[in-house]
């Protein structure tokens, strides 16, 4: 089971290279974020970087919900644009991913860079220091290691130990009270296929056995699933 992909290309430059005026716009101050006029670009990007993160928030890695989508995932600038000093990066690939409502909510308007990324002209692995571990510049899984049911440990030998620490304990990776969230959609989710194997076993025992088969694997691994 994949949790994503470790670090994130810049795919969608050429979206972005689609809408110059649009994006001129925004740098002058004439046309904000939310403006309709982003709306289709902001809905190829999502597809691209749904397709890329294979539907996983590029922080905590779970899947965003698939039923309420639009509610839950968020496009996220790494360096948020409302700051002043970050506008200029607001439509830069490398400074946009997905991420899952409760993870954009937790990083809010924290500032992840220092002054030499401020100050940069570029944005670049190089330019100065992140708060966390970067969506583009840095191996999430040479970091981060994600354990059964949630548990994220920051990898022995791990390059960037002081992002992964930040990024585990400000997104509240690790609170219980997540774990028990998804505890109970796990047991809610066993009960329903439990319920449907149990309607099908007289008339169609093939399909309730393919059913407790599929069960039993969500017993062990559903934790991957929320
Ligand atoms: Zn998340």
């Amino acid at each position: 089971m994949s949790f994503g992909p470790t670090r994130l290309q810049p795919l969608h430059r050429d979206i972005l290279n689609q809408y110059p005026d649009q994006i001129a716009s925004f740098e002058r101050g004439d046309l904000e974020w939310s403006s309709n006029e982003f709306t289709e670009l902001k809905k190829s990007l999502r597809l691209s970087l749904r397709a890329q993160q294979e539907g996983r928030c590029i922080y905590c890695r779970r899947k965003i919900t698939v039923e309420r989508r639009n509610a839950t995932e968020d496009i996220e600038h790494f360096l948020d644009k409302s700051k002043g000093k970050y506008k200029k990066w607001a439509f830069t690939a490398v400074n946009l991913a997905l991420s899952c409502h409760p993870c954009n909510m937790q990083k809010s308007t924290r500032d992840m860079g220092d002054a030499g990324v401020s100050g940069a002209v570029e944005l670049t692995e190089a330019c100065g220091e992140y708060s966390w571990i970067h969506p583009y510049f840095d191996d999430y899984f040479e970091n981060i290691e994600i354990m059964d049911a949630w548990l994220y440990i920051i990898k022995k030998d791990a390059p960037k130990p002081e992002r992964a620490r930040k990024l585990i304990q400000d997104c509240l990776l690790d609170q219980i009270k997540t774990i028990e969230a998804d505890k109970v959609a796990i047991m809610h989710r066993i009960g329903r296929l439990h319920n449907l194997a149990a309607r099908c076993v007289l008339k169609n025992p093939e399909r309730a056995k393919k059913i407790l088969d599929y069960t039993g694997n969500f017993v062990k691994n559903g934790w991957k699933y929320v």
